[in-house]
């Protein structure tokens, strides 16, 4: 055939429409979707006959089933949801990119129940008023944390910047340079400020800042004190930062108020679970810090939220800001916050449900026991294209929590025979359920702290279609 009788017999969208195979998708895959499939495919076509050189074209011969292939494949691809469910074999616990916390149960029946009917968002049912929607979080965090009062807002970033707003704008906010953070994803401490209208006063050096730094720092314009965690990075060596206590001793004296960003505030004492100590929200407020925030994604294991807690006074204050508005936290995000801080009035509880408690305190020794069928599993799945074998490795909190703490855990390694490290990697992740994993030497490495035994089917089947270099 020539290039213009090839071109006429291309068949017609409505052709296609009514071919066997396509019909029999229609019921599961939008119309609209499958049409637009059908175009692609053959514009797709159409260019390829175009592009043909004029010596092969006579040979040309047009796959019917392979166009229709192409067409369900690709309706099939954009059916599917883009944000989706991936299986995290990285060992980093809170990883910002994979979406941090994974839910409890309790918090997702909480999310699914509230998105399905109507709810008493900002209803008060005794009285038949308008009512808060920061009252639904605002009783369970004052019983947790022993703070006066509290509001939950966006993320931390924006708990950061309300209460900055509310009481140094316009004002100086006294800042360790010791604690001037960035925070991945453009946090950074002068930054936030900027923002908010308060005005930078640093203090100290990087290393060392006394109670004396501050203390001179504060005049008739501080608008508060702020400390800030050093979440992601320590200072080590030859160093000296002011306290909670301390820096609430120098706050009271002056009458200037503190703010704590305590980053991820944790609920728990870790080293009860042979994790480092890191300050607890408990701690901070019992200190007598007046305005305390943190993240509701991170250690606490609960959905992206920041959390305020503190000072009845100060909280009402932000309450009133037109600030509030427009960082306010979503209903969804109260259900899972709610049910997941609810689930902290035991802690053994807490520790056994919410999965990155659970991962954080996850002993080597179960591990490594979750570690051993994992292995069978892959093993069997590789067969004899790869060679799979457990090592001990280690996991990360990650969110930029702990920075020093490496927690030992154990990590199936698959060394592929016949593929590159790399290349099984990319397979891994272009699974239908993508598989999520690192490559070390030549080895891609499955640490199973943050996998759960009821996706070791899903990594096997990766592993298989991964090392047969099939995309499925
Ligand atoms: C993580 C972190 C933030 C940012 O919190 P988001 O909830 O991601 O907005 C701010 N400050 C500190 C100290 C942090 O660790």
């Amino acid at each position: 055939m020539d290039r213009n009788s090839l071109l006429r017999s291309l068949p017609k969208v409505d052709d296609i429409l009514n071919n066997e195979h396509i019909k029999a998708i229609e019921g599961n895959i939008n119309r609209a979707l499958i049409i637009e499939s059908i175009r692609k495919n053959l514009n797709v076509l159409r260019e390829d006959i175009l592009k043909t050189p004029d010596d092969m074209i006579q040979g040309y011969i047009i796959d019917f089933d392979k166009l229709i292939d192409g067409i369900i494949i690709q309706a099939a691809e954009s059916a599917r949801p883009h944000l989706k469910s991936v299986v995290n074999c990285t060992g980093v616990i809170i990883h910002t990119n994979l979406g941090r916390s994974v839910l409890c149960r309790e918090a997702i029946e909480a999310v699914k129940n509230v998105a399905a009917n109507y709810s008493n968002l900002e209803y008060d049912l005794e009285n038949g008023k308008r009512g808060s929607r920061y009252s639904h979080i605002e009783y369970i965090l004052k019983e947790i944390t022993g703070a006066e009062s509290a509001i939950v807002v966006n993320n931390n970033a924006a708990a950061v910047l309300l209460a900055l707003s509310t009481l140094c704008k316009g004002k100086e906010a006294v800042v360790s340079r010791g604690e001037l953070v960035e925070i991945g994803g453009a946090f950074r401490v002068p930054e936030v400020m900027e923002q908010s209208g308060a005005k930078l006063v640093e203090v100290g050096t990087t290393n060392r800042t006394h109670p004396y730094d501050y203390e001179n720092a504060i005049g008739e314009n501080t608008g508060a004190l702020l400390k800030v965690h050093t979440s992601n990075y320590r200072i080590l060596g030859f160093t000296e930062s002011v306290g909670q206590r301390e820096l609430v001793d120098i706050g009271r004296k002056y009458n200037v108020p503190v703010i704590e960003d305590i980053g991820s505030g944790n609920f728990i004492d870790f080293s009860k679970y042979n994790v480092a100590y890191e300050p607890s929200v408990q701690d901070a407020i019992s200190s007598g810090i007046d305005i305390l925030t943190f993240s509701g994604d991170k250690m606490l294991g609960g959905p992206q939220a920041g959390i305020i807690a503190g000072k009845a006074k100060y909280i009402d204050m932000m309450k009133k800001n037109p600030l509030t508005r427009a960082v306010r936290v979503d209903k969804m995000t109260i259900a899972a916050l709610e049910a997941t801080l609810k689930k902290y009035i035991d802690e053994k509880d807490a520790v056994s449900s919410i999965p990155t408690l659970r991962m954080i305190t996850e002993t080597e020794e179960h591990i490594k026991k979750r570690a051993m069928i994992l292995l069978e599993k892959v093993k069997s799945c590789a067969k004899d294209k790869a060679e799979v074998c457990l090592i001990k490795e280690f996991s990360q909190i990650g969110g930029g929590a702990m920075p020093l703490e490496n927690l030992p855990t154990y990590a199936v390694c698959v060394k592929p025979e016949y593929i590159s490290a790399n290349r099984l990697e990319e397979n891994l992740r272009h699974n239908i359920v993508p598989v999520i994993a690192r490559v070390k030497d030549d080895g891609v490495l499955l640490d199973v702290r943050t996998v759960n035994e009821d996706q070791y089917d899903i990594i096997g089947d990766a592993v298989r279609n991964g090392l047969s270099g099939g995309i499925s």
